[in-house]
């Protein structure tokens, strides 16, 4: 395979903040031309056979995908997981205790916002969140749209959600090592997700990518819907430094409010080792129509 191959390896659907279903998902990127896809739900696996059985129903390849939030160096990361076994316990069990303690988080934050007049908000949230177990920040934006308290999520998100403004909360989540060796001991391969979106020193993303590969870690987003032209670049030389293959994914959530529509992103930069050259072995493809059979992932 090359790296003008068209992978979308980072996308999400109602199992958590995304708006369509997995079925929804996979039509939309076979439309825009996506050979390879993974759905990466945050925190949860529990969309994965749907989406696994419509890409191959649609004649593209899949690899298991999620996105595991982790706390690092007093910020949130996020750690997506290629090609693993979605049965696999230890990881299935760390996921369900990622996932813990969104409900409680969720409670504070509708407190927060209460207390700045905006009430209602947890069960404003609860209703947009197809999924109960994975309310996110992203819910209780869709509701203040909605409400009328601000234009659209972004401008929610500035005002209300992120440090320091009255409905963000801090929150514990996984570990930089366990979520890496969850991923791995399910035989798949970690990726550190949108590496320009954190707002680390030079010192502190030294030590992310240095302990990232001390756990086990191969790969690392480098054209994703949340980078620059200019970062694609600048994460390009990263994973050469650092010897990580390079993933592209579009992050698409919602055709009212991504920016980047799964499947339309830019090729890898050269020079590159793309991750899915890897992952060839787990990759899941469509055998023959006629025989009506699929291969299953070889764990
Ligand atoms: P949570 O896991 O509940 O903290 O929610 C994180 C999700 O919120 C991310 O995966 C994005 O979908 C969304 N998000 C985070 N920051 C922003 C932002 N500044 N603007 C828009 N969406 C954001
Ligand atoms: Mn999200
Ligand atoms: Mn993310
Ligand atoms: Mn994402």
């Amino acid at each position: 395979m090359t790296s003008s191959l068209n992978a979308d390896l980072h996308s999400h659907s109602t199992v958590s903040d995304g708006t369509l279903t997995p079925e929804e998902l996979a039509a939309r990127a076979k439309a825009n031309g996506v050979e390879l896809w993974a759905l990466t739900d945050h925190d949860e696996v529990g969309g994965q056979a749907r989406a696994a059985a419509a890409a191959l129903a649609l004649g593209m390849g899949y690899l298991t995908g999620v996105e595991i939030s982790v706390s690092f160096l007093h910020q949130t990361i996020h750690v997506v997981g290629l090609g693993f076994d979605p049965d696999n316990a230890a990881l299935v069990n760390g996921l369900r205790q990622t996932r813990g303690g969104r409900q409680q988080r969720a409670r504070q934050m509708a407190d927060g916002l209460a207390k700045v007049g905006i009430q209602g908000t947890f069960e404003g949230a609860l209703k947009f969140a197809g999924n109960r177990d994975l309310i996110s920040r992203t819910h209780f934006a869709r509701f203040l749209v909605e409400s009328g308290v601000c234009r659209d999520t972004y401008e929610v998100f500035r005002k209300y959600l992120t440090e320091g403004k009255p409905g963000f909360v801090e929150h514990r989540w996984a570990s930089l090592k366990d979520a890496v060796t969850w991923i791995t001991q399910a035989s798949g391969m970690a990726v550190i997700a949108h590496p320009a979106r954190y707002k680390f020193s030079a010192n502190e993303e030294f030590a992310l990518f240095s302990e990232f590969k001390g756990h086990g870690g191969r790969g690392v987003e480098v054209v994703t819907g949340s980078h620059t032209a200019a970062e694609y670049i600048s994460y390009a030389d990263t994973a050469r430094e650092f010897g990580l293959a390079a993933s592209r994914g579009s992050d698409f959530h919602s055709p009212n409010e991504s920016h980047t529509e799964i499947g339309t992103l830019p090729s890898l930069p050269g020079a590159l080792t793309p991750v899915w050259d890897l992952l060839a072995n787990r990759i899941q493809v469509a055998v023959h129509p006629s025989l009506g059979a699929v291969a299953p992932a070889t764990h």
